[in-house]
């Protein structure tokens, strides 16, 4: 089972990602996890991605394809995974149809996280204390939620097309979001 979840940052993905990839057994695959690791390694990928994550900026379709490509490759992903963090423009989601679609497979549910702009700012504000991520700065973060309006946010209506996009509130309780996600997709 292939599943997306989708949303803003701050939303919440990356704990109901981590929820999730328990209960169903499958890998989660966060590109901003692998984007900072790649950072601090300073590998060719890093140090290009850099500046336009310490900028709220997408890195450049031209090297995350490659990337999805690899994840997408590796043997744990074979029967399933949890996407956190991409497909976030319409070429990564065509990659990702296409890759799917040559194994016979396909993007089986979508969980779009719904939280209120004033409700992510908090949040993810408030992130920024406990972890200091380079880009948790407020400009920054703005950054981030107008690029996410502007690039991720119209993949909803890609996928509405399909009927398999589940708009799941993402205020209340960790558990009570991921019993609401645990409904929608049964199990
Ligand atoms: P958030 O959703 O909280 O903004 P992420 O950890 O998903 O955080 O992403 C952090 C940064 O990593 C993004 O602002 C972007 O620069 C980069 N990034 C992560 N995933 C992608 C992706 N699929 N395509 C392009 N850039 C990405």
């Amino acid at each position: 089972m292939f599943i997306l979840i989708l949303g803003a940052p701050g939303a919440g993905k990356g704990t109901q990602g981590e929820i999730l990839q328990r209960r169903l057994g499958v890998p989660k695959i966060t590109t901003g996890d692998i984007l900072r690791a790649a950072v601090k390694a300073q590998t060719p990928l890093g140090v290009q991605a850099k500046k336009f994550m310490d900028e709220g900026k997408l890195v450049p379709d031209t090297l995350i394809l490659d990337l999805i490509r690899q994840e997408l490759a590796k043997p744990e992903a074979r029967e399933g995974a949890v996407f956190d963090g991409f497909p976030r423009t319409a070429a990564q989601a065509q990659l990702v149809d296409k890759i799917l679609a040559e194994r016979g497979q396909r993007l089986n549910h979508i969980l779009l996280l719904d939280v209120s702009e004033e409700e992510l700012l908090r949040r993810v504000l408030g992130r920024a204390l406990e972890q200091g991520r380079s880009d948790d700065s407020p400009e920054v973060i703005r950054t981030r939620l107008a690029v996410y309006q502007r690039d991720t946010a119209p993949l909803i209506a890609h996928y509405a097309q399909r009927g398999i996009v589940h708009r799941v509130p993402g205020t209340g309780g960790v558990e009570q979001i991921a019993e609401e996600i645990r409904r929608i997709i049964g199990r």
